[in-house]
């Protein structure tokens, strides 16, 4: 087996519940939907097997957060490689998901991103992190069960008009993309 990966790399991750938290990002390529401001690029991606993304996460960091990301990360992630990542010794494998796709077994933390527009499967979820642009929010908080609800402007374009909505709608909270405020993935 072999997965699509765009890219793995060792950052902090920049939003929500866990931001500043260092983690290995694994990136893959591809997604099953096509949101105008999505900012991977599908097209660059390379083959990867299970050891291949195993020896380039421990390469760059053991024993910290594993975020699985992408594109759709439960398109590629199956559990073979959840347990392999395990196994190298990550013991907080989270997922960064659209909601739209069952979820492989093993994972120890879900932030689900619903889109406008779609059939979301998730029904439960440790964090709900909208993009908002305006859009009816409310349905997400009550279609998926979750601890945390954030907000997050797109693109860094609206967050006055966010935290207007928020201060309004207190069981929310913000979540901005820190790491475009400091310069890092
Ligand atoms: S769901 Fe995420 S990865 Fe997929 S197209 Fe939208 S922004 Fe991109």
């Amino acid at each position: 087996m072999k997965y699509k990966v765009n890219e793995i790399f060792y950052s902090l991750q920049g939003e929500g519940h866990h931001t500043g938290t260092p983690a290995v990002f694994i990136r893959f390529s591809g997604c099953n939907l096509h949101c105008e401001w999505c900012d991977t690029n599908f097209s660059e991606y390379a083959l990867m097997t299970e050891a291949e993304i195993v020896t380039e996460c421990r390469r760059l960091q053991e024993n910290c957060m594993l975020l699985l990301t992408g594109g759709e990360p439960a398109l590629h992630a199956d559990e073979a490689l959840i347990d392999a990542l395990r196994e190298a010794g990550y013991t907080c494998i989270a997922i960064e998901t659209n909601g739209t796709k069952p979820l492989p077994k093993g994972i120890d933390w879900v932030t689900c991103s619903p889109k406008e527009g779609t059939r979301v499967v998730l029904q439960e979820a440790d964090e709900v992190k909208v993009v908002y642009t305006g859009q009816d929010v409310e349905k997400w908080r009550e279609r998926i069960s979750a601890k945390y609800h954030y907000l997050q402007p797109c693109s860094q374009q609206n967050t006055k008009h966010i935290v207007r909505y928020i201060l309004n709608h207190p069981w929310w909270r913000l979540s901005l993309q820190t790491q475009k405020y400091i310069g890092m993935k």
